[in-house]
């Protein structure tokens, strides 16, 4: 086992690594940009080390000075945490050549998964279900006229590089196509400086829901379960649950199963999460994230572990320590993602926290980085907090979430909260009848 880690990244992620660490034994490394100094992650870690300046380009995407820190240091692993490096393989590539293990898959795998088209690619060679569109690359406008006649409108066109729900335009008609094929490939130039993209069926009312999977060096996959991720804003995820409220047994058992096969198939390492777009009963892959999620909580709290020291251990060439039988999945979680926004606008709110409250009791958890006075730098991503519960069933875990959400106080600056607390108190969100349009839907008609 390791006995020094270096954790590449910054805020509430940063101080789950940190804490699974110390629980493991493990001495811990912070790294942070100057706007970061008084950071909670720098305080609790072992020793830490400035890799640069507020910019993201400068620090935490600086690949050479987060290499050096380690060397420096003398950590023998590098946990990326989600966002950042984590989905870069040159940058685990470049870890592994200097001799430090990167706690995530193989290059190879992060590369592949990397790119959308060869990731649907490979998913199909294993018999997982995909949504109907363009086999590879769209090479021309006339071949996107083709397959849009052949599958019908609505089509998306979307970013084989694509990310945070960018590069990715929807044509309802023919006479949209042409717009959308030309805005998606500028767009994913600008983001990702490639302009390669695909095209997909647009699902007009789908949940999205993804499978949390872990694996080791020696072929081993288990699965958590699924988590349902389908309120989101602007295609960014906003409350997280597990299990999802629509899936029978028998269509979790379906669905995990051929999803175990196929990363069997490749000797898939470290956790990892395959999404899907599920409508009409069926499944449709849309990518896989070969790195730790923001929501990973919701399925730690219903499989009883811990995958943060999971994937420390996989990397350190251990075997999962459980097999897929001693997983039985248990009870219900619910993960809200608390920004520092306006809940009506959402214009990030960054400055001083006045009054912090965090919530408590049975079955609450809460990951977050913030304490009385700290500064949230306007740098960054806008997630300040992760509040978390588990009960035995939706109803009572929704219960305990407004109860949770009552209790905090974060003043100082404006928070999404009462946007949660109105989504919990919604009688179609309390039937679990949503898809991924119902948030939009739903903020719109409450800012009338
Ligand atoms: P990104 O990597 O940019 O987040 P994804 O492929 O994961 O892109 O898609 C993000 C979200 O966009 C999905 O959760 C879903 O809400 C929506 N989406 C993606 N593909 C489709 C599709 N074919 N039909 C309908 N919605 C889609």
């Amino acid at each position: 086992m390791f006995s020094k880690i270096l954790i590449a990244n910054r805020g509430e992620i940063a101080l789950r690594i940190l804490r699974a660490c110390r629980e493991m034994g493990i001495r811990t490394v912070a790294v942070h940009s100057t706007a970061d100094a008084d950071a909670m992650h720098v305080r609790l870690a072992d020793e830490s080390v400035c890799i640069g300046p507020p910019s993201l380009t400068e620090s935490y995407l600086n690949k050479a000075a987060i290499l050096s820190a380690a060397t420096i240091t003398g950590a023998e692993a590098i946990h990326p945490g989600y966002g950042f490096l984590s989905e870069n393989a040159s940058f685990a590539e470049l870890v592994e050549e200097h001799g430090i293990s990167f706690i995530g898959p193989n290059p190879e795998h992060i590369r592949m998964m990397g790119d959308k088209i060869q990731a649907k690619i490979t998913m199909k060679q294993f018999n997982v279900p995909l949504v109907p569109g363009s086999d590879g690359a769209l090479q021309d406008i006339a071949t996107a006229y083709k397959i849009a006649d052949e599958i019908g409108y609505p089509v998306l066109i979307k970013a084989a590089a694509g990310g945070g729900g960018r590069g990715m335009k929807v044509a309802y008609s023919k006479d949209e196509l042409e717009e959308a094929w030309k805005v998606a490939r500028t767009e994913a130039q600008m983001a990702f400086g490639n302009d390669e993209v695909y095209l997909e069926k647009y699902l007009d009312n789908p949940r999205h829901i993804e499978l949390q999977i872990i694996g080791d060096s020696y072929g081993n996959v288990v699965h958590l379960g699924e988590r349902d991720c389908s309120l989101q804003r602007r295609h960014q995820k906003v409350l997280e649950e597990a299990l999802s409220p629509v899936l029978t047994d028998e269509q979790r058992q379906k669905i995990s199963s051929i999803v175990t096969n196929a990363m069997k198939n490749l000797k898939y390492r470290n956790a990892g999460t395959l999404e899907f777009l599920y409508q009409d009963g069926h499944f449709c892959f849309i990518e896989m994230n070969t790195r730790l999620q923001v929501e990973h909580p919701v399925s730690e709290y219903v499989s009883n572990i811990d995958l943060v020291r999971e994937q420390i251990c996989v990397a350190a060439g251990e075997k999962l320590s459980f097999i897929q039988n001693d997983i039985h999945l248990r009870g219900h979680s619910i993960e809200c993602r608390i920004n520092a926004e306006d809940p009506v606008t959402f214009a990030p709110s960054p400055g001083t926290i006045k009054m912090f409250h965090p919530p408590g009791g049975l079955g609450v958890r809460l990951d977050s980085a913030l304490y009385q006075g700290y500064k949230i730098p306007p740098y960054y991503d806008s997630l300040i907090a992760k509040l978390i519960v588990y009960a035995p069933t939706r109803t009572e875990a929704i219960a305990r979430m407004k109860r949770a959400l009552e209790e905090f106080v974060i003043s100082g600056v404006n928070t999404t909260i009462p946007l949660h607390q109105a989504i919990l108190n919604d009688e179609e969100f309390q039937r679990g009848e949503y898809t991924i349009h119902w948030l939009e839907n739903f903020i719109a008609k409450n800012q009338q």
